[in-house]
């Protein structure tokens, strides 16, 4: 992704307030549903630390552009992390910089960790060396320990615009009309935009997820949308990110967030099944959402992981009025 799709974007602006005060902090969460801008966000923030200006062509920027830079470690939640891989970066953190007087790590998809590796990693994150900042990354924070949530400074990451969306996938070539439709549909991801031109797929998965959540009143229910192609192997992760989406849309409702909505033309519906849900309700849906891709990681199956995500989304709308 440009580095400087981020230039404008407040939560950024944010972040880099305390690298050009010289306050770095030991700990930040980074909250996003666009991964991709998570990532750019972190890259961003420590190619300007080891290279104020930038350049792009020297060592450092080589090194942080290659994921080669020895004061940088990256683990994706996507992956499984355990315990020992926890104990690993907390010994880590105790090696003095070899290169630069800091060392950054960055744990993204923090919220798919699950409880024992979050409380291994408690102390390190809210007490590591003072030559150390730990970055997590998380699309919701239904899935983090309070006591994690609460000892990392918040950095909240506004959606990209539709139109910048459209200008780069124009800068990149794409066509005009398409890359319209596509912005339009991105919800302010870049990532998913570039899904989306390439494939007229992603266009089915986002209307019939959204049919499905608005569709489901009952258990009864399920055994129709089971068998579904979004829930088939190949489409269930994008699936699941569409529910996010929609289902933090409908918090944002609850809570009247006057944070704009990310999910296109539906306010209606959205209005409708924000009704249903209280905000606990809507936060254990969030749950549910972790809950199936930490499950899907262990190769469950996506039949049976579909089942219990619509049997638990119905649990979250019902049991929690
Ligand atoms: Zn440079």
């Amino acid at each position: 992704m440009n580095l400087s799709l981020l230039d404008s974007n407040l939560g950024y602006q944010n972040l880099l307030a305390d690298l050009k005060s010289g306050l770095i902090n030991h700990a930040y969460l980074i909250v996003s549903l666009d991964e991709n801008l998570r990532k750019t966000a972190f890259t961003k923030f420590i190619t300007s630390y080891f290279c104020p200006s930038s350049c792009q062509t020297c060592t450092a920027c080589k090194k942080i552009a290659s994921n080669n830079h020895i004061s940088v470690k990256v683990l994706d939640g996507k992956n499984k992390i355990r315990v020992s891989d926890i104990n690993e970066l907390a010994e880590d953190t105790h090696i003095l910089p070899i290169e630069g007087d800091r060392k950054f790590y960055f744990i993204d998809n923090a919220n798919l960790l699950d409880p024992r590796a979050q409380n291994k990693l408690l102390k390190t994150y809210e007490e590591p060396p003072k030559y150390v900042t730990i970055f997590l990354g998380v699309s919701n924070e239904a899935g983090l320990l309070s006591t994690i949530k609460s000892r990392g400074k918040h950095i909240f990451l506004e959606p990209l615009t539709s139109r910048a969306i459209y200008n780069e996938l124009v800068e990149l070539g794409y066509d005009e009309i398409v890359s319209q439709e596509a912005a339009s549909y991105a919800m302010g991801s870049l990532e998913k935009a570039m899904l989306f031109v390439g494939d007229q797929n992603y266009k089915y998965v986002y209307e019939e997820t959204f049919n499905t959540l608005i569709s489901l009143k009952n258990s009864s229910q399920i055994i129709d949308h089971l068998y579904k192609d979004i829930f088939s192997k190949e489409n269930i992760l994008l699936s699941l990110e569409f529910l996010e989406i929609f289902l933090s849309d409908i918090m944002k409702i609850i809570a009247k967030s006057n944070i704009d909505l990310l999910t296109l033309n539906r306010d209606y519906d959205l209005n409708l099944l924000a009704k249903s849900f209280t905000l606990a309700g809507a936060s254990m849906a969030l749950n549910a959402i972790n809950d199936a891709r930490e499950r899907l990681k262990f190769n469950v199956s996506s039949t049976s992981v579909a089942e219990k995500v619509m049997f638990d989304l119905l649990e979250a709308r019902y049991k929690w009025q």
